[in-house]
């Protein structure tokens, strides 16, 4: 989302007639857009401010630093103690007021923060501005915050309530970026799959969005276990520009684990859910999030999670050892230490990777749907994505950019699958 986020900061700033540079030492501006969902990417804001702060330090002009973002928002104002070169905070639900504080700040030299959580208002900015990054494959954030209230997560303190954005606007997006050369869309929201604007849930806006002819494919991320009823997982049967893979956040196998964070599924509900989905449609394929030494996780809630990995097959995941975040429910809870967190997340990770490396090999000699992005710096050879959103390098003197050609795979590495054209 920030990768969308900081497209749509850069089409609001155009209209004060600033636009991209290459070369960090010929801009005159400069904005970070963080995360502040684990501590290690917060502690990196502050060390890479640190770095243009060098390269800046024998000039004359300093460049005006503006720190965007959730660290904005949780940080707020205490950005400008921890660090004098930031001249502006804004928040990721504010940053659609950045002409205006640029403008006020170029007039008064004076430090401003903004983290107003008016995501209503920034859409409403956001929809009168072109999306100008039509590329193959974009991102659409359609929904953003959380209602939920995990007790590890600071989502709901940093991108606010759950808003979802009225259907009109998204398909006017979809349909313009879709003018524009894009043919896969991703929706995106922070719970995506509790989108609800007026009569359209997100089975329904996708049905809609599946009308626009040149649109080949639509997914979704990232999606909370809750949000299924029946319309949405039939979804996947019944539509077929939807791609069969789901992104499905399950963070923990244990059932008591599940209950301290306050996840509000069992792993018995989960499983029960993958099975729906496998019965809507046979050839899907999940990936997921795990935290590991979550506060009171055993070695058994542990073996747990690893039980359920093996179960689901996961063909790709994403995991990590429980953070500390502040302001959260669950920040001071005994935590487990360090180097046992550790152990279990290689040994977790070891299991992802074996899965992911089955499914990958499982593809040799099959045929895969290729989405085709663009050509590669090596000679004769293109990149795509299959079905599965997989990276597919090809080898051909010729494919058209956004076509979805056949291409029979001949060998993979853990990450990148490698095949000709059929
Ligand atoms: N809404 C999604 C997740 C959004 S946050 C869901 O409910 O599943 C993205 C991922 O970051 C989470 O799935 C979780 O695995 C991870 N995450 C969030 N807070 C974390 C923390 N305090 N420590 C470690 N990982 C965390
Ligand atoms: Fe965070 Fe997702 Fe839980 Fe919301 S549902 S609090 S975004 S992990």
């Amino acid at each position: 989302m920030n990768e969308y986020d900081s497209n749509r900061i850069a089409d609001l700033l155009q209209s004060i007639d600033l636009k991209r540079v290459d070369d960090e030492q010929l801009a005159d501006y400069f904005i970070f857009n963080t995360c502040h969902i684990r501590e290690k990417a917060t502690q990196k804001v502050y060390s890479d401010i640190g770095k243009i702060k060098k390269i800046f330090r024998d000039k004359r002009s300093k460049p005006t630093f503006i720190l965007a973002g959730c660290v904005a928002q949780a940080e707020s104002s205490v950005v400008f103690e921890k660090s004098d070169f930031v001249d502006i905070v804004v928040g990721p639900q504010a940053y659609h007021k950045l002409p205006g504080i640029i403008q006020e700040h170029n007039q008064n030299r004076e430090k401003i923060c903004n983290t107003d959580l008016d995501v209503s208002e920034k859409f409403d900015t956001l929809n009168s501005y072109k999306n100008n990054f039509s590329k193959v494959s974009s991102f659409v954030t359609i929904q953003e915050g959380c209602d939920k209230f995990c007790k590890f997560c600071v989502v709901p303190y940093t991108r606010g309530p759950e808003f979802s954005r009225s259907a009109d606007t998204i398909i006017k997006e979809v349909q313009n970026l879709v003018d524009y050369g894009t043919r896969e869309v991703v929706l995106l929201g922070q719970n995506v799959s509790a989108y609800q604007h007026e009569d359209f849930n997100l089975a329904k806006l996708i049905k809609q969005i599946a009308t626009i002819a040149k649109l080949e494919r639509i997914r979704f991320t990232t999606s909370h276990p809750n949000d299924f009823d029946e319309e949405l997982i039939n979804i996947f049967k019944s539509e077929p520009k939807l791609m069969p893979q789901l992104h499905l956040p399950v963070q923990s196998g244990s059932n008591k684990i599940l209950e301290l964070m306050n996840r509000k599924h069992t792993r018995e509900f989960y499983l029960d859910l993958i099975s729906k989905f496998k019965s809507a449609r046979s050839d899907i394929e999940f990936s997921s999030d795990f935290i590991v030494g979550y506060p009171g996780e055993t070695e058994e809630d542990f073996e747990q999670t690893i039980s359920l990995v093996e179960e689901v097959q996961f063909s790709n995941s994403y995991s990590f050892i429980y953070s500390q975040r502040p302001g959260t429910p669950a920040v001071d809870l005994d935590q487990i230490s360090k180097p046992v967190a550790q152990k279990r997340l290689e040994k977790l990770q070891q299991v992802l990777f074996d899965l992911q490396l089955k499914s990958n090999a499982s593809k040799i000699n099959q045929k895969t749907k290729v989405l085709i992005e663009n050509m590669t710096s090596t000679a004769n050879q293109f990149f795509g994505r299959n079905e599965y959103m997989q990276p597919v390098f090809i080898n051909a003197n010729n494919c058209i950019i956004g076509n979805v050609i056949d291409v029979s795979i001949h060998s993979y590495k853990r990450n990148n699958l490698f095949g000709t054209i059929i």
